[in-house]
């Protein structure tokens, strides 16, 4: 499966996907750009709204320090007011009594000492009513309450003279600051009262000098911080008093000053201004005095008022900043993380709407399941490849569709893909809402958040055809590599395997092999033709595949006539009977051979049968015990199945038959080619010898004794059968090559060989009988060293020269 389905899997977990309405993450309705811009604007907004509400907020502090400090000064002003004019109206009632007393008979009456005594006695209130006068009408110092009037000036000129002089009714006057013209030392103010007759017209005035201490002393009672200031003006705007102390400035007109021109405009008020004196701006509060003329201000320096409520804003101001700055990184990071998520959201999107595309218009069908195994999403690839809507499919479970047999094989992957974080897959069958089946591969891969899984099938039908006509191809390719393509038997391969197979398998199952070779078949093609040996093959194999007891028997070609025949599960016994049965099936079926005349001049066959066993267990020892039961079967007669069982019942083997022929072949030889002597023969031996570059060489005629009727470097005339090399020789239709005669068990007794100088080496060819395929002796070398490379070449060459000598150099 090549889609890769984890990301595809996330998007199915994000958004629990149905088939029909799809994940739409909700679209953004504003730009992003628009988006940011509001953002930012609220923001602003938001830290704009702090500020204001901090703003407000100090501003309503420090609206109430104004309020505190005015307060305070009103009620500072007030409680100076009513002291002064108490302290004033003390030295008033003093006046008032001189003024009364001037008037009275009685005082005037008394002589002028004691009159002066009379007229004053009230006047020493405090050491602050620094002097007392009474003046005539002109200003003349009638009456000093320390001193001889004398000797005082005319006051006519002075201000509070003729303040009480001009006006009736001005009641206490108070004049502005002056020195004192007798005591330069003192600051004082002068209070006038009038004096009138008795018709009450002017009669001069009474005076009190008041020292401004007396001031100075009710203004220094006030508990002031510095910068603040207290000022006692007249009304005309000259300095009286002030604390803290300005003494330069004491008897100063400041009306020009814009404070003090403020304080005459108005009976009382408030205002913030800028001393004219030190500077200092300060909040002042001030009143006009109302039955005396002075006007009072209190000065409370802003930087005292407002001390508290700077404090309290720089404090609000750093805190503002510090919220603000806080705010602002929130704001940022905020707006960094969303925009990440609008980001991943759109990515999310984008891949989802890619994976949707991969799962709508894939051939592979795509379902996903929950943990119950029912269909919660189905791909549009259902239709063609099942016949069903996936509407049709969803909430389904998935077994409703898998083919019985194959759903315990889904099972087992499904809880597999459980068990791995890799997907499993497995091919399995569909049904069709047409009703048949496909064949899908179905791939599952767990979803841990819900237990459900995604499920990728492909349909594998058109895949799975092929695989099974392939199959079929190389079950056919595997048979015909195994079979013999002329008789229809299995083959040399096959049958080796299957030895093998037997002889490998655990347990020892027992079973046996029977080796056959078809009797003198070179005949048969020398004297009917290649083309009728094959047919002679094919009728062969097929008498063997007849006789075979069935089962597990396996029949094979494994040479050019040589057959074998393996019996699984079968005993000697039984492999015996077996052999016979086929030896006889064989010669039933009267093929024409006139080189067998021997075995009644009709095809037969030779077996040798061996059986698996403890002394014959390996491959090697099988195939060899067999090889020397056929060997044994071709040497007793042919025509014949051999085996241990046989070998011991056979000791007397009816060999006359073949013996009569052989004696009446050997004559037939000795009448042909004997007849003129046996220089051809000696010669061909000669040729022979030196061909093959040994030092001996021989021709001989296997009968009562054996007879040697061609020689080279040898003098031997006759010797034994049993002590001669071509017994063996004459056994064989091939040759035989002895490479160390030494080393062979069949020779080592020999006293060709253990003799002194004895032979080593032996190869020969047997001598054929054109007319009954029976051996009549022997063409052989000899050397006196064992030869090893003797190979195919020197054998052909043999051969060549035993067909020589039977039959002439024609
Ligand atoms: P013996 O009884 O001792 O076996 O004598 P034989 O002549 O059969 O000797 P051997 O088994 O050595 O002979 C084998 C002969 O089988 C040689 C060859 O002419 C013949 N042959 C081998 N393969 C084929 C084949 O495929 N078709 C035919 N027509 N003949 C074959
Ligand atoms: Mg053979
Ligand atoms: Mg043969």
């Amino acid at each position: 499966m090549s889609l890769e389905i984890s990301p595809f899997l996330r998007s199915f977990r994000a958004s629990g996907l149905s088939r029909t309405a799809g994940l739409r993450l909700p679209s953004a309705g504003m730009p992003e750009r628009l988006r940011g811009r509001a953002f930012w604007a609220l923001l602003i907004l938001l830290l704009l709204s702090f500020c204001g509400v901090s703003a407000a907020t100090l501003i309503d502090l420090r609206q109430d320090a104004w309020m505190q400090a005015t307060n305070g000064a009103r009620s500072l002003g007030a409680a100076l007011s009513q002291e002064i004019r108490r302290t004033l109206r003390t030295y008033d009632a003093a006046l008032m009594r001189v003024g009364t007393s001037l008037s009275d008979p009685t005082v005037k009456r008394l002589d002028p000492s004691t009159r002066q005594i009379a007229l004053f006695e009230g006047t020493f209130v405090d050491a602050f009513l620094a002097g007392v006068f009474v003046t005539d009408a002109s200003g003349n110092i009638i009456w000093d309450r320390d001193r001889e009037p004398s000797r005082l000036p005319n006051l006519a000129d002075k201000s509070f003279f003729k303040a009480q002089r001009d006006a009736a009714d001005v009641g206490l006057f108070m004049s502005e600051p002056f020195m004192r013209e007798d005591n330069g030392a003192d600051h004082v103010v002068a209070l006038s009262r009038r004096v009138r007759t008795e018709d009450g017209s002017f009669n001069g005035v009474v005076v009190g000098l008041v020292r401004l201490d007396a001031f100075v002393r009710i203004l220094h009672g006030s508990l002031l911080a510095p910068g603040d200031s207290i000022n006692l003006f007249t009304r005309e705007g000259v300095l009286v008093a002030r604390v803290p102390d300005k003494p330069d400035a004491i008897g100063r007109d400041m009306s020009h000053t814009v404070n003090v021109a403020k304080f005459m405009q108005a009976e009382s008020g408030v205002f913030t201004g800028v001393s004219a004196m030190d500077g200092v701006s300060r909040i002042y509060s001030f009143v006009h005095m109302s039955d005396v003329p002075i006007i009072l201000d209190v000065g409370l320096a802003e930087k005292n008022v407002y001390a508290s409520w700077n404090r309290r804003a720089l404090t609000i101001g750093l805190v503002l900043v510090l919220l603000s700055g806080l705010t602002l990184c929130l704001a940022v990071l905020i707006r960094r993380e969303f925009r990440r998520r609008l980001e991943t959201e759109r990515v999310l999107r984008h891949s989802e709407e890619q994976y949707r595309l991969l799962a709508d218009h894939s051939t592979d069908l795509i379902i996903r399941l929950d943990a119950d195994l029912a269909r919660r999403y189905v791909s549009p690839a259902a239709m063609p490849m099942l016949g069903y809507t996936p509407d049709e499919m969803i909430g389904q479970l998935s077994r409703s569709l898998i083919h019985p047999d194959d759903w315990t094989e889904v099972q087992r992957i499904a809880a597999n893909a459980r068990q791995s974080d890799k997907g499993t897959e497995t091919a399995y069958r569909l049904r069709t809402k047409a009703g048949d089946y496909v064949w899908v591969e179905g791939r599952y891969s767990y979803v841990p958040a819900d237990g459900g899984f995604i499920v990728v099938l492909r349909n594998i039908s058109k895949r799975r055809q092929v695989e099974e006509k392939l199959a079929a191809a190389h079950a056919e390719l595997t048979g015909l590599a195994n079979t013999d393509s002329l008789t229809g038997l299995a083959n040399r391969r096959r049958f080796d395997e299957q030895l093998k197979s037997l002889c490998s398998t655990p347990g020892r199952p027992p079973f046996s092999l029977l080796m056959m070779d078809i009797d003198r078949f070179k005949l048969f093609n020398d004297r009917y033709g290649h083309p009728s040996g094959d047919r002679c093959l094919r009728q062969v194999a097929e008498a063997i595949r007849a006789a075979l007891p069935g089962g597990e028997a396996l029949a094979a070609r494994i040479g050019g006539e040589e057959l074998a025949v393996l019996l699984p599960g079968c005993d000697l016994i039984e492999a015996q009977r077996t052999a016979e049965r086929i030896c006889r099936a064989v010669e039933a079926l009267a093929i024409a051979h006139e080189g067998n005349l021997p075995n009644g001049g009709v095809v037969t066959i030779s077996i040798g049968c061996a059986e698996r066993s403890e002394s014959c267990d390996l491959f090697q020892q099988v195939t060899g015990e067999a090889d020397q039961m056929l060997y044994e079967a071709k040497r007793s007669g042919r025509n014949r199945a051999c085996s241990r069982l046989t070998l011991a019942q056979s000791d007397e083997i009816d060999v006359s038959q073949t013996e009569a022929l052989r004696q009446e072949a050997i004559e037939r030889f000795r009448a042909l080619r004997l007849g003129s002597g046996s220089v051809e023969l000696d010669a061909l031996t000669a040729r022979l010898a030196k061909l093959l570059q040994a030092p001996i060489g021989f021709i001989s005629l296997y009968a009562s004794e054996v007879e040697i009727v061609g020689r080279y470097n040898i003098s031997l005339a006759t010797t034994s059968r049993d002590t001669s090399f071509c017994r063996l020789t004459v056994q064989s239709a091939e040759p035989i090559v002895v490479p160390d005669l030494k080393a062979d068990p069949r020779f080592e007794q020999n006293p060709f060989v253990t003799c002194e100088e004895g032979s080593r080496f032996y190869a020969a060819a047997p001598l054929i009988d054109p007319h009954t395929g029976v051996s009549i002796g022997a063409i052989s070398v000899c050397d006196a060293k064992p030869r090893y490379a003797f190979g195919a070449e020197e054998r052909t060459l043999l051969t060549t020269f035993a067909h020589v000598v039977m039959h002439g150099l024609d």
